[in-house]
C-alpha cells in the first residue's frame, strides 16, 4: 500500500508518570506513516483524493496538547484511533512517539512507543431462531453499524434455513455481514457477545434454540486457533446456511486455509449432499 510520512513532528505535550511531567511538560517528537491509495490523487493531482499532511500534523499537535496521558502506549492508542475514525482515506497508521527528555536519570537519546493499527475486514454470520427473528438480526446489524470501531459495508439477504445438529427447534433465519473495523479479533469477539447477551440469549443446548447468534468467519485472511476464538469458523465450510448468504456477498472471497473461494466452497458443498 501506498504510505505518507510524517517524521518527527516535534510537539510540547504534558504526558508522563511522573507529577513534574505533567507540570512542566517536554518534548515529544511524532512519525507517522499514513498508509493510503494515492493512485487517484497522483492521477489527478489533486488533494481531496489524498490526506493533507499539514492537517494531519495539526490534528496530532492540537491533541498531543489538548490531553494529558500517564503512558505514551496510551497516547498512541488513543491518538492513532481518534486518526483512523477521522480520516477515512487511511486504511493503517504506525504511529511513533519518541521522548527525548525522558526523566531517567542516565543519558539517552530518546524511548519511544510504535504501533501499527488499522481497519480491517470481516465476515460475521448471524442466526436466529426464536421469537421476532428478523428483528433480533436487524437490530445486531444496527447495533453492529453504529459503534464507531465498526461499518458494516455489505449485508446478504435473510434465508431461512433447516436447524443444523439438533434438529428439534424452529427454523432459522441466517444471514452474513461484510464489516470494516478498528477492533481485534478478540475484542471483536467481547463486543459481538455483548450484542448477543442484549438479546437476552440463554441457551443450554449446544446448537440449540437462541434469539442471537453472532459468529465470525473470516477477519482479514488471518488464522487465529485459541482457546475462545478459532478463525476461520471451523465449520463454516460444512454449512450451507453460512456459506450460500457469504457467496452472495463475497464470493470471491479465498479461505485461508483451503485457499478456495467461497463460490469454490459452496458448489464442493452442494455437491457432497
Ligand atoms: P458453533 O460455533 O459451532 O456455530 P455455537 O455458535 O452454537 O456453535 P456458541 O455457544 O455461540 O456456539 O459459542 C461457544 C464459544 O465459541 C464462544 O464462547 C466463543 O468463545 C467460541 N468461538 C470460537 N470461535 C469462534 C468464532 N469464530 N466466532 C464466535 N465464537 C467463537
Ligand atoms: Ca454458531
Ligand atoms: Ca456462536
Amino acid at each position: 500500500m501506498d504510505c505518507i510520512n510524517i517524521v518527527d513532528l516535534e510537539v510540547y505535550a504534558k504526558h508522563g508518570v511522573l507529577s513534574a511531567e505533567n507540570q512542566l511538560g517536554q518534548k515529544f517528537l511524532i512519525s507517522a506513516s499514513l498508509y493510503t491509495d494515492t493512485t487517484k490523487a497522483g492521477l489527478m493531482d489533486n488533494l481531496d483524493y489524498s490526506i493533507n499532511y499539514a492537517e494531519v500534523c495539526k490534528y496530532i499537535s492540537d491533541y498531543m496538547t489538548s490531553h494529558t496521558f500517564k503512558l505514551i502506549e496510551a497516547v498512541a492508542e488513543n491518538l492513532v484511533n481518534e486518526l483512523l475514525l477521522s480520516y477515512p482515506l487511511i486504511r493503517m497508521i504506525t504511529l511513533e512517539i519518541k521522548k527525548p527528555w525522558a526523566p531517567i536519570g542516565l543519558p539517552l537519546k530518546t524511548v519511544s512507543v510504535k504501533i501499527t493499527r488499522g481497519w480491517h475486514t470481516t465476515y460475521i454470520a448471524l442466526g436466529s431462531n426464536m421469537g421476532d427473528k428478523e428483528n433480533y438480526l436487524n437490530d445486531a446489524i444496527t447495533k453492529i453499524n453504529s459503534d464507531s470501531m465498526c461499518m458494516v459495508d455489505k449485508a446478504s439477504d435473510f434465508i431461512t434455513t433447516k436447524p443444523y445438529g439438533y434438529k428439534e427447534q424452529d427454523d432459522f433465519l441466517n444471514a452474513v455481514i461484510k464489516v470494516e473495523t478498528l477492533y481485534s479479533p478478540m475484542m471483536l469477539l467481547d463486543f459481538l457477545q455483548k450484542i448477543e447477551q442484549e438479546a437476552q440469549r440463554v441457551r443450554h443446548i449446544h446448537w440449540g434454540p437462541r434469539t442471537l447468534d453472532l459468529d465470525i468467519l473470516l477477519y482479514d485472511d488471518l488464522i487465529i486457533d485459541e482457546d475462545t476464538l478459532i478463525v476461520p469458523h471451523p465449520d463454516m465450510t460444512n454449512r450451507a446456511f453460512v456459506l450460500t448468504p457469504l457467496n452472495q456477498i463475497a464470493p470471491h472471497q479465498v479461505h485461508p486455509v483451503y485457499g478456495k473461494s467461497i463460490h469454490e466452497l459452496l458448489l464442493n458443498l452442494s455437491s457432497q449432499n
